[in-house]
């Protein structure tokens, strides 16, 4: 296949190549923009024709500037094979082939894409969808031998755009409800995906009837669909083998697959839980769920949630420190579907534990969050910090304050008073989650190679010592080792 016609270069090499803001000509889609989508569709072989470009809308030389623009990327593929179920795995390609292209980025998946074009790329002669169609169109057909006949869809008029993202939305859904009507224990095999490989080496997508993969583009008939086409690609079957533990969710099956694909840097996964050994997230996550001690209950944000958490930490901040493929303990990139999932989170009491999600979050997956405990969950306009949440939670009598007077309770030692008063060393070593100045998590302490490993990122707000008052105190981790990506060290001038 050759791109010697083409104004830039095209290959694997330009995969991790990021568009910043001021290298950019021109966004489309993105935070600003409500209207972006992209989509697959099978046609019949008559209904398109081969290798056109169809521009809807402005060009890219049309455009001004530095500005950002509604989108819509639609592929019409036909083939024998072609069928509707695989629309969804093919839609996903997208990304990878997009970021193939030199000076073209692709971020995201189906109603959240963002791309730039940058400005060198424009010199080069990337000046029209053209030759953006047409090398996809090429990458397409290469990788995927079944599209026999492909044409491409390129909308940037504001009203066509806005038009195809309400067309898009109802197709993402009815791909997604299709998943609903079966349960993890009906089938006999998972399957997984590595797609994200490039950019996070250790992971591998466990996709189950009611897990859909956290990138929130791939569910398991859509997996199923490509492995059955594809089997050198990048998505396969898992068989579950014997189920270890029906509640947290791991299957001898898909703890072999994971290893075998992470070439043994993650051993064991967890399928419904945030603990222990849960799933390993990549990047492309369409939302996390993020443990908050302080209230012993989990958070969730979404993407398109800007702006500090309940926690404190912004969705792109919690994002940089979990993605790559690790496994965090307390920290899960998820997809919007899968807290519909009857199983969602089951092991750790699914939504009776949710304490914290935005109020889109929680208009988006009504008809998943049992009712009794809608109001229950807070969103930003009810607590936007821990003291408040708590207080909320309080007063609304969530399950999880409860479970604060049972630990509390349990956790009650008889002992005589003046040994009563923790040492600083006595409270990192037992947190109580009631006890609000704690480390702000995401940790993921790993013991063992003769200490422990802390991954994630660690900030200690409003850290003060047992009992209160003036006194500084200091942190001492005996026979810790600590490997952070970035380290911040922050002055903080009195007065
Ligand atoms: Fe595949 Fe998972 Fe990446 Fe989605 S997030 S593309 S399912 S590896
Ligand atoms: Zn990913």
């Amino acid at each position: 296949m050759s791109f010697e016609d083409m104004p830039v270069e095209v290959g694997v090499i330009y995969e991790g190549e990021r568009v910043r803001k001021a290298q950019m000509l021109v966004e489309f889609g993105g935070p600003k923009i409500e209207h972006k989508y992209e989509l697959c569709r099978a046609k019949k072989m008559d209904e398109i024709e081969d290798m056109k470009v169809i521009i809807e809308g402005p060009d890219i030389s049309e455009l001004e500037e530095g500005k950002s623009y509604p989108f819509g990327m639609v592929i019409e593929v036909a083939g024998e094979q072609v069928e509707e179920e695989l629309e969804g795995v093919i839609e996903r390609r997208m990304h990878e082939f997009c970021n193939y292209i030199q000076g073209f980025m692709h971020l995201n998946q189906r109603y959240d894409i963002w791309c730039r074009v940058s400005k060198d790329a424009f010199k080069k002669g990337l000046n029209s969808f053209q030759y953006i169609g047409t090398i996809l169109m090429r990458l397409y057909k290469a990788e995927l031998s079944i599209i026999e006949k492909c044409q491409m869809r390129f909308i940037t008029d504001p009203k066509k755009a806005e038009q195809g993202y309400e067309e898009a939305l109802q197709i993402y859904e009815a791909r997604d409800a299709r998943a609903r009507a079966l349960s993890d224990d009906d089938v006999e095999e998972f399957y997984g995906c590595v797609l994200c490989q490039s950019f996070a080496p250790s992971h591998c997508c466990v996709i189950t009837p009611q897990r859909m993969a956290l990138c929130g583009a791939i569910s398991w008939f859509d997996a199923r669909a490509s492995a059955r086409i594809d089997p050198k690609g990048p998505n396969f079957k898992i068989e579950k083998g014997e189920c270890l533990d029906p509640i947290k969710g791991e299957y001898t099956g898909a703890n072999e697959a994971v290893k075998e694909k992470s070439l043994g840097e993650v051993e064991r996964v967890y399928l419904h839980t945030i603990f222990e050994y849960p799933h390993t997230s990549c990047g492309c996550f369409e939302a996390i769920a993020f443990y908050i001690p302080e209230v012993d209950g989990i958070a969730l944000a979404h993407r398109d949630f800007r702006g500090p958490t309940v926690n404190g930490l912004a969705f792109s901040t919690m994002a940089t420190s979990v993605g790559g493929g690790l496994q965090t303990e307390g920290f899960l990139g998820i997809s919007i579907e899968y807290m519909r999932s009857p199983k969602f989170l089951q092991a750790d009491g699914g939504w009776s534990r949710v304490v914290w999600a935005p109020a889109d979050i929680k208009e988006r997956v009504k008809d998943g969050i049992p009712e009794e405990l809608f109001d229950k969950v807070a969103t930003e306009n009810d607590a936007m910090a821990v003291e408040d949440l708590e207080a909320f939670l309080k007063e609304k009598q969530h399950p999880v304050v409860e479970k604060w007077v049972e630990e509390a309770i349990e956790e009650a030692p008889e002992i005589p008073a003046e040994a009563a008063a923790p040492t600083p060393e006595m409270q990192y070593k037992m947190p109580q989650p009631m006890q609000v100045p704690q480390m702000n998590v995401p940790i993921t302490a790993m013991p063992g190679m003769g200490g422990i490993q802390l991954q994630g990122f660690i900030s200690l707000p409003g850290l003060v010592p047992p009992g209160g008052g003036e006194d500084k105190i200091t942190l001492v981790l005996k026979g810790v080792k600590i490997f952070a990506e970035k380290a911040y060290i922050k002055r903080e001038k009195k007065g």
